[in-house]
């Protein structure tokens, strides 16, 4: 496939507001591919240039592409860069400034996609002495021999900007329809997707061995799974009532999540967080324990790691377990901060997948694994079938100063990449607040009005993730309770990624000052969800012909800033703000 090719379906994407049209641009694009050149497709669409858990950053400096620019053009760096200031893009700087090159071209020979990825590839990975001009060097003979168009998404991929704004499961329902002329193998594709968290490998496996291949997809040790995720429920009667009068429950610790994967014969381990970034290099003392202290040849298990003393037995809190992320100082935090894991699932061991084996018997697998003393241990469990046996071990587990209790159906395969029933969480509240805090995507934000304008920042527009429909639709804007530091630092963040028009996933009547690119995810705190006009969380007719959808009140940011573990579409779903609607009518019914 031609790289001109790839640019003008990127061209069509780029002017479409609607999901279902980017799904058939798509589609189209797919059905001109071939097998060997579907996987690095679609890393370029995605604007990777592997699986994000490979950890290989694009993301090439303004700097070195404006001169690459310069020296394929024959302008100035500095005519470049005005340009670029007068676009805002430093892509569409490119394809000015391709289109009136002043130099001759040396062949009229056209790049195909691969030529293009692997050139990019190179560039990014490129390292070491006098690397900064080979960088320079191949980029600019790339744009040199490119056409304008070319030029602008080969320019935006080499900075991390290439922002066609299609997610995951807009890619997979076009390959569903690209091999099927339907939507309905998403679920089956979905599935692989699941277990490999590489859409590269599912799209390759798909092209090269049908359906049947994507039916047969099996987990792969150091292909990180995609995490089972837990519902909720205000109380342990309904807790049981769910789980049919039985059920597994333990400690919820406040911790970091790991998935860890194991080789003992390799000598191989690595660990991925819950958004599935390796970040093997921050655990040193689990990898040691994982190949030392474990029972098996080979496993991927999942666990929350936590800063625990064995001595007084305190938790310390998520906070203080991430500083060690700080890449540096991570052999002194092991000493100041003992570390632990609690393991508490199994997904492959020894050759054998798991994850389609009831949660009895992975446990009692993950028993025979793990030794009781550890660095890796096991997490707390009881088994209860009386709602004030839950209840006791939920007061217990809250005043240890844990965050609640999960509970599992003993019966349950583990279900990856989805929040089901057979994991739910009951977290300790507090009054007048929901009982949990709400992850929300910025869609937009605001500028700062009155006292607030000297900081350009004045709020954030926000939205749930949709995932049934794949779009972000707007459930509140945050007005108050960021610090001066906050405002400067979102403004700055935020200015990057805003967009001119309405990005094609985002669903919202409210109209912010700017558009954002919905990446970015922010942890939020509000006295209560209720029913509005406004917002197009869940929208729907209600019984006197009105529309509402719903919203948060007084909400407000608790954490620092972005949040780093996870991506937009694991953000706070709007399935679960109407179950957390319910649950409050509940809790006030009970109240009263
Ligand atoms: P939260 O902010 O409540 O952790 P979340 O969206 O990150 O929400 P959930 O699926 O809602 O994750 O809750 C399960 C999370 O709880 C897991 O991702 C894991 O990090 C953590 N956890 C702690 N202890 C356990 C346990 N014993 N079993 C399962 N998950 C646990």
């Amino acid at each position: 496939m031609l790289f001109e090719t790839v640019s003008s379906y990127y061209g069509k994407l780029e002017g479409i507001s609607s999901r279902l049209e980017m799904i058939d641009v798509l589609t189209q694009m797919f059905h001109e591919v071939k097998a060997s050149e579907v996987r690095k497709l679609i890393y370029m669409t995605q604007g990777v240039l592997a699986p994000p858990f490979e950890g290989v950053e694009i993301g090439i400096a303004e700097k070195l592409v404006s001169e690459s620019i310069a020296r394929a053009s024959g302008y100035e760096k500095e005519q470049v860069y005005a340009t670029y200031k007068k676009t805002g893009d430093m892509g569409l700087a490119a394809e000015q400034t391709i289109a009136k090159t002043k130099l001759r071209r040396m062949s009229s020979r056209k790049f195909s996609l691969i030529e293009v990825f692997d050139m990019l590839h190179k560039i990014a990975t490129t390292s070491g002495p006098g690397s900064q001009d080979g960088k320079i060097r191949m980029m600019s003979e790339l744009l040199a021999a490119s056409s304008p168009v070319e030029a602008r998404y080969i320019t935006r991929f080499a900075m991390g900007t290439l922002r066609l704004g299609l997610g995951d499961a807009t890619i997979l329902e076009a390959l569903s329809k690209t091999s099927t002329g339907e939507r309905k193998m998403k679920s089956y594709l979905e599935n692989a997707y699941n277990l490999c968290s590489d859409l590269g490998e599912v799209g390759e496996a798909l092209f090269e061995g049908g359906i049947g291949a994507i039916e047969h997809f099996k987990v792969t040790l150091f292909k990180p799974i995609r995490p089972a995720l837990a519902e909720r429920l205000p109380t342990a009667e309904e807790i049981l009532e769910k789980m049919r009068g039985r059920c597994s429950v333990e400690s919820k610790y406040d911790g970091f999540r790991v998935q860890v994967h194991v080789d003992k014969k390799s000598k191989r381990v690595e660990i991925f967080s819950r958004r599935l970034e390796k970040v093997t290099h921050m655990f040193p003392e689990i990898v040691k324990a994982a190949l030392e202290e474990l029972d098996f040849k080979s496993a991927i298990f999942d666990g929350e790691a936590i800063a625990y003393n064995d001595v007084t037995g305190e938790y310390y809190q998520f906070q203080e377990t991430i500083q060690r992320k700080r890449k540096h100082g991570i052999e002194e935090k092991s000493a100041q901060l003992p570390l632990h894991v609690f393991a508490f699932d199994l997904m492959y061991s020894d050759g054998e997948d798991y994850m389609t084996k009831p949660y009895k018997e992975r446990r009692r697998k993950l028993e025979d694994i793990v030794a009781k003393n550890g660095i890796v241990r096991l997490s707390d469990e009881i088994i209860a079938t009386r709602p004030r046996e839950l209840e006791k071990y939920f007061e217990n587990a809250v005043s240890n100063g844990l965050e609640g209790i999960v509970a599992k159906d003993m019966e349950s395969f583990y279900v990856a990449g989805a929040r089901k029933f057979s994991w739910i969480k009951m977290k300790r509240s507090y009054k007048g607040e929901l009982s949990d805090t709400v992850d929300l995507v910025i869609i937009g934000y605001y500028l700062g009005r009155g006292q607030r304008a000297e900081f350009k920042f004045g709020g954030l527009l926000c939205a749930s993730y949709n995932d049934k429909t794949d779009m972000f639709e707007s459930v509140t804007r945050i007005g108050t309770g960021f610090s001066e530091k906050q405002m400067v630092e979102l403004q700055k963040l935020l200015d990057k990624a805003k967009t001119k028009t309405k990005p094609a996933r985002v669903a919202s009547i409210v109209v912010p000052d700017f558009w954002v690119d919905p990446k970015y995810v922010v942890e939020t705190r509000a006295d209560e969800i209720t029913r509005s006009p406004m917002h197009l969380c869940g929208m729907e007719k209600l019984d006197d012909g009105s529309e509402a959808g719903y919203a948060l009140r007084f909400p407000r940011l608790i954490s620092d800033g972005v949040r780093t573990d996870k991506s937009a579409e694991e953000a706070t779903t709007t399935k679960e703000i109407i179950e957390m609607f319910g649950m409050q009518k509940k809790i006030r019914v009970a109240d009263a």
